[in-house]
Formats: structure tokens, sequence, C-alpha cells
């Protein structure tokens, strides 16, 4: 184990309208700090969540040990009757609506509901990507943020444990998000946007009560990396974007995707830190992307051996903060 703390910025976010003003602490830390050497973590890393075919298949590489990480969207347990039971975050006099729809008739919607605990129960890791998927986030206020993860809450109650990690739509959310957090439980956010991207660095954050830490949640950055000549974050959407201008066909999106995984894995292994493979259930009909994705589980598999775990969010937590307070106790 190496050296702790690269540096510290001490920064201040005036989070409620009544002007309370919350302190936090922002730490960076290096992965190989906390990572056992000569591992591969893998995180694969998905959301969306409304077609069920691909709950089965999640379900199926859960019985090959592979425990995904499945941020879902809540508006696709409520169904076509019950979507007024949502009420939109920035316009509190209106419900009903969502941008990525509902969750259709009452029978899809009970069984996609039986699949999630059904993967839950299985070992998947099932975290929040809120609600209705709208744009804009970063400009919401306190009480915009807490109206939306109390929904989120409320439309999952039928999870057996309780989400306590996120991935906000489009990436995006400000400060003001900062205490809701608290109050929700929630433990990690994983972004891009808080400051420029370093290979090897997450960022721990501290609310800080004077002096006291009472709380604190990790943000783990997506990996800029470069795609067919192009740099990008590391997520099967931005390739999309870049494949579709482009008119590759399957197999060619296949290829690229792949090569980069297996390079990106190999890093990951030199510099002890966790493989985030992230997708999404649907990709404009393109199932290219999802292709990869199994076609990389199993190679890696064959690669690493007995030299590769994939984890969950939760236990990429479990891993960090624990090693986090044997290192602080040292250091004391
Ligand atoms: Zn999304």
């Amino acid at each position: 184990m190496g050296k702790y703390l690269i540096f510290l910025i001490i920064f201040t976010a005036f989070v409620t309208s009544d002007a309370f003003c919350l302190t936090y602490k922002k730490e960076e830390l290096k992965y190989k700090d906390h990572l056992k050497d000569k591992m591969l973590y893998v995180l694969v890393t998905l959301d969306g969540s409304y077609r069920t075919d691909k709950w089965e298949e999640i379900i199926k590489l859960s019985e090959e040990n592979i425990n995904a990480t499945v941020y879902v969207s809540a508006v696709y347990f409520l169904n076509e009757e019950e979507k007024y039971r949502y009420i939109c975050p920035f316009n509190a006099k209106i419900s009903g609506i969502s941008n990525v729809g509902f969750g259709s008739t009452k029978e899809l919607t009970d069984e996609r509901i039986g699949l999630v605990k059904k993967a839950q129960k299985q070992g998947v890791s099932i975290q929040s990507h809120l609600n209705g998927h709208f744009e804009g986030s970063s400009k919401w206020s306190n009480q915009m943020w807490d109206l939306e993860f109390k929904q989120y809450f409320l439309f999952t109650q039928f999870l057996e444990q309780k989400s306590q990690h996120i991935r906000f739509p489009y990436l995006e959310y400000n400060y003001d998000v900062y205490d809701v957090f608290e109050k929700y439980g929630i433990r990690s956010i994983v972004s891009t946007i808080t400051r420029p991207y370093v290979d090897g660095i997450y960022t721990k954050i501290s609310v800080m009560d004077d002096e006291k830490v009472r709380y604190f949640f990790y943000e783990f950055p997506i990996s800029f990396v470069k795609y067919n000549k192009c740099k990008t974050i590391m997520m099967d959407y931005n390739f999309f974007v870049k494949d579709k201008k482009e008119q590759l066909s399957e197999r060619q999106i296949m290829r690229n995707v792949e090569k980069l995984y297996l390079k990106q894995a190999k890093h990951c292994f030199k510099n002890n830190m966790p493989l985030f493979i992230s997708h999404h259930f649907f990709m404009d009909g393109n199932e290219a992307y999802w292709k990869s994705l199994k076609n990389v589980t199993v190679k890696l598999k064959k690669i690493y051996k007995n030299k590769i775990k994939f984890i969950t969010i939760d236990e990429l937590y479990d891993i960090l903060s624990t090693s986090d307070s044997i290192m602080s106790e040292e250091k004391s």
C-alpha cells in the first residue's frame, strides 16, 4: 500500500434556500493504494431497465458469476395507469410525464418487477438512475432533487435492498444534490463532470460538521479512452454515436469495442484500477454493443483465469471504504 492523500481541496457549497451552509472536503485518492495487486476487478454496469429480455440475460450472466450493477429508471415500475403518481421534479403541478416513457401494461410492468426482484436475489446490484430521465438536472434546486429521490425510493419499495449508488441521467448533476445524498444514504456516483479526468483517480467527498466528518461518498469517473481514433468516455452510447455516423457494420463495431475493452483491461490490471464497462439496455436497436459486452466477459475470464473478479458497485464501495478506514487508522 502506497502513500495516502494526493491532495486536498476544501470547498464550500450553499445547499438550501434558508442559506444553511455545508462544508465539504474533497480528496482525490488513487485506486492502486486500495485495490489488491495482480487482480483485475471488473464492473459490468448498465442503465435503462425497460426490456424484460435483457433482464433475463442479466439473470443468466449472474448464474455465470457475473453480477452486473443495474442503474434503474423507476418510472418503468409504474404501469400506464399508475403514471400520474410520478410528480414532475421541476414542476410539481405536472404529473405523468417522463423522458423515457413508463412501464407499459400492468402485465409487462409486473413481469419486469418480478425479474428485477429475482435478479437482486441472485446478487445483481440494483441501483438508481432516478425516474424520468430529464435533461437539465444540472440546474435543479435542492428541493427538486429531494422530490426526485423521494419518488425513486417510493417506486422501488419492492426491492429487498435499497439502492445506495447512483448514475445520473446524462451524468448530469450539481452540488445541490450533495445533502440530499446524506438524507437518502447515497454512497457513490459514477460521473465525469466535476474535474478533468485523471487516470487511476477517484474522489472521496466528505460532508463536514465543523471539523468532523459526518458522512462521505465516492465519485467514480468514467475513463477517457481512444475509441476508433477519437477520445471519448468509455460508454457504449458514445461509441454508438460515432459508429452510426461512420455507418459501421455490426462486425466492425464488435471488433472495435472488444479490442478497446481488452486493451483497457490490460491497463487496469497493470495499474490496479477497476475496469468499468458501462452500457445501456437498449442502443437504438443495435445489438452489437450488448454482444460485445458478453463476448468480452468470456474472453476476460479466459485471459485472467483466477486473477479476475467481477464485482458490483457495492462490493467496490466496501473494498475501498474498508481499506480507507484502515489507512486512516494507521495514519493516526
Ligand atoms: Zn440513461
